[in-house]
């Protein structure tokens, strides 16, 4: 019998529903795994290490039991990971029902991971996107229940039988832990979510997202303690609940930040502008005073006309110094509102190809500037990397 784990099981047994929004804090698709299927438009993979760890399970199964031991202690594991996934469904299927899209569904030997691509801003969307994966759990759980014909017993937990009966058994005992497991009130379990949705109908989701995480850290180092003492799996899951836990509350802080900074507070100065019938000499030799990657042309009220880039303008120099420089001018120039967020600035950046995006105010003057440079590395997403200066038809 392989050891560790409740009775000689091994605890694969939470799921972790990753925000897809914090991409930009490196969560990104799962390394080191493959598809395996695809149910209901959503790709399920499996991580190179969950194999290794079938083959480890079917190789201490066959050492202590034979071939028979074997088949039937990886069929228990398989069928207990096919609850994982249903779990995972749950999520997904729940948070489709509110228009959100799952990116995939990997299985890690610690459990399952949906990638949703963002969590429900609103609690009891969150809420019910949360319970989704336990109630799957419950599901499965009670259907055994009318199978077997009565509850589980611990002893069912604590060694493999060879019966049939005792795989259902043990199924129904693991569904159990995964839905009281999962519903801890920690992340990134469900039961943070589930926290903090509850504190978000009160308060604003920042905080209640930092009282969660910090209810869940709590939780983390109690994991710990028993983890010390008893089961060694359980330190290993109380230090990624931990850092989980840290990482929500690190990304709820940032995103209020983000929220409450205007881009009036971080763009910068007006670069020089041109205006019809500028020369691309004295353009030049405007540009040279105040060195950018663009530069806008503007009608005599300030309003934007379109980007001219810093390559084109030098490009133009050699036999055309003389030429006004509206024809330089890309247009289609997408411009930013002064008093958009950085979070409305950064949604605006990503369907967009420009490198620098003119900023104005009400009445669509120009009264800044906002480059990409100018927003936190990585906020954008890396896809958005490597960018024209101005962009035009890429
Ligand atoms: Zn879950």
């Amino acid at each position: 019998m392989p050891s560790g784990g409740w009775g000689g099981e091994p605890e694969m047994a939470f799921c972790l529903p990753l925000p897809g929004d914090t991409e930009w804090l490196s969560l990104r698709r799962v390394k080191w795994s493959f598809r395996l299927a695809r149910l209901a438009g959503i790709d399920v993979r499996v991580h190179a290490t969950f194999l290794l760890l079938l083959a480890w399970f079917g190789f201490a199964y066959y050492a202590d039991g034979g071939a028979g031991a074997m088949v039937v202690g990886l069929t228990f594991i398989i069928l207990l990971f096919v609850c994982v996934v249903l779990h995972e469904f749950g999520h997904a299927l729940a948070a489709r029902a509110y228009g959100i899209g799952t990116h995939d569904i990997t299985l890690l030997p610690i459990g399952g991971v949906a990638r949703l691509e963002r969590i429900p801003e609103k609690p009891m969307q969150e809420l019910v996107v949360a319970l989704a994966g336990p109630a799957v759990n419950v599901v499965i759980a009670a259907g055994l229940y009318i199978v077997l014909g009565r509850f589980f017993e611990w002893s069912d937990l604590l060694a493999v039988d060879r019966e049939q009966g005792s795989i259902l058994a043990k199924l129904l005992a693991i569904n159990i832990l995964l839905v009281v497991f999962n519903l801890l009130p920690a992340f990134p379990m469900d039961g943070g979510r589930v926290l903090r949705a509850l504190l978000a109908t009160q308060m604003k989701h920042a905080r209640a997202t930092r009282i969660a995480a910090s209810v869940g850290q709590i939780m983390a180092v109690l994991l710990g303690v028993l983890g010390l003492v008893g089961n060694p799996m359980l330190l290993f899951i109380a230090v990624f609940v931990f850092f989980g836990a840290q990482q929500e509350a690190l990304y709820a802080t940032a995103k209020e930040n983000f929220e409450e900074t205007r881009v009036l507070d971080i763009m910068q100065p007006l670069p020089p502008v041109f205006s019809r019938g500028t020369t691309v000499l004295a353009a030049v030799q405007m540009a040279m005073r105040d060195s950018r990657t663009s530069y806008p042309l503007v009608d005599s009220g300030l309003r934007i006309l379109g980007l001219i880039a810093a390559e084109d303008l030098a490009r133009a120099l050699h036999d055309r110094a003389s030429e006004p420089v509206d024809r330089l001018a890309r247009d289609h120039t997408v411009t930013i509102p002064a008093q958009a967020s950085l979070l409305e600035a950064r949604a605006i950046m990503r369907r967009g190809l420009q490198q620098d995006y003119p900023v104005t105010n009400e009445t669509n003057q120009l009264v800044g500037y906002l480059s990409r440079q100018d927003l936190p590395a990585g906020f954008l997403g890396a896809e958005q990397a490597g960018l024209a200066p101005v962009g035009s038809g890429r």
